[in-house]
């Protein structure tokens, strides 16, 4: 299960960040391409944030959704999935979003 090692590595970077204090709520910006699913992340969250500052908080998830650019065409398009494909049926694509997991903001007390 993978969202469990991406909401462990998250939920420790917060709890780092708030250095004692109490979190309330996290949002973080979650790429359609890392494959993460929400629901699984906001049960691995609960489970991490067990025992810690952040416990009790609220998991806001962005989705990004993944963007590509065909060299080959020059279309830019959407990726759904993990298909680096153009609809022109070329291979040669770049990704340019949908790759990102970052914490956006935290709320402290
Ligand atoms: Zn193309």
């Amino acid at each position: 299960m993978h969202e469990l090692a991406i909401t462990q590595s998250v939920v420790d970077a917060v709890c780092e960040t708030a250095a004692g204090r109490t979190v309330h709520s996290v949002r973080v910006q979650v790429g359609a391409l890392t494959a993460v699913v929400a629901d699984s992340m906001q049960f691995c969250f609960e489970l991490v944030t067990e025992g810690t500052v952040a416990h009790g908080a609220r998991l806001d998830i962005d989705h990004t959704p993944g963007g590509a650019h065909c060299r080959e065409c020059g279309d830019d398009f959407v990726l759904s999935d993990l298909v680096l494909l153009c609809p022109c049926g070329s291979a040669d694509v770049e990704v340019t979003s949908g790759r990102e997991l970052r914490i956006l903001s935290m709320e402290v007390s």
